[in-house]
């Protein structure tokens, strides 16, 4: 049985598609999207040889070779352009997500969705989208063991049902508070429109971690540390105003 994190991202998959999952280690979503039909065919990319002797051998126990085929390779070198229709990425950082998306960019030329889940860094990977003309879609957020994911799906702009002005528009709040683009990038443009228990806890726990990031930088007196810690001050204030 998969985990709720994973069972999520594969719910997010168009039924039929072909897939490749990057990094995917014990390939537990291709088999279970294969099983399920949502994955007409898939790749299961890893780079490390650990994962990716766990991924073929998950693969061959469950009998799909030849559904899934497991490739050795670094991001999405183990596609070809026009392979795959559907990418998902997931249990990695935002930063790390988006050089891998970066560095493959002319795989991407035919892809028609992302789903991707950071498990940190979530507006370097939405900016990374927007800079590129990938539109958000949709957003998830659940906590599972005590950890709090999201997920991220993602259209190019031609075949999308939205448009980024639109999913980045800045929304006015009560009291003359703006929700600004750099804001929506941090939250999430649709988590923020139905905030969640879950959605209050990670932000409340961010702005611990960010308090603490200001006590240790204001410390320092190299007036680059004093400036950084006066914009993460601000973020803080930002973030509360909005929650
Ligand atoms: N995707 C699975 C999940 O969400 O449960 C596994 C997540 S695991 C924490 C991250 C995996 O990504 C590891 O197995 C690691 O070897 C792999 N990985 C890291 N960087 C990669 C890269 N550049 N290309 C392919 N795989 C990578």
């Amino acid at each position: 049985k998969l985990s709720n994190r994973l069972q999520q991202i594969h719910d997010q998959i168009p039924e039929g598609s072909r897939i490749a999952d990057i990094g995917s280690d014990h390939a537990l979503l291709p088999v279970a999207a294969v099983r399920s039909g949502k994955a007409a065919s898939a790749v299961a990319g890893e780079v490390n040889p650990g994962p990716y002797e766990a991924a073929r051998k998950q693969v061959s126990d469950a009998g799909l070779q030849e559904q899934i085929t497991v490739r050795r390779g670094d991001g999405l070198e183990v596609i070809s352009t026009g392979e795959v229709d559907v990418i998902t990425i997931a249990g990695m950082g935002g930063a790390l997500i988006a050089s891998i998306l970066d560095r493959g960019l002319s795989k991407l030329e035919e892809v028609k969705m992302l789903i991707l889940q950071p498990n940190v860094g979530e507006d370097i990977l939405r900016r990374w989208l927007l800079d590129h003309h990938w539109v958000v879609v949709a957003e998830q957020l659940l906590e599972e063991d005590g950890k709090i994911y999201e997920i991220i799906t993602a259209m190019p702009q031609a075949s999308s049902p939205i448009a980024n002005e639109e999913v980045y528009l800045a929304r006015p709040l009560e009291g003359g508070v703006v929700l600004t683009k750099e804001l929506l990038l941090r939250m999430g443009p649709y988590l923020v429109d139905r905030p969640t228990d879950v959605f209050f806890a990670k932000w409340e726990s961010e702005i611990v971690k960010l308090k603490g990031v200001v006590q240790s930088i204001s410390k320092s007196d190299q007036d680059s540390s004093r400036e950084k810690a006066a914009e993460v001050e601000r973020l803080i204030v930002n973030l509360k105003e909005v929650l």
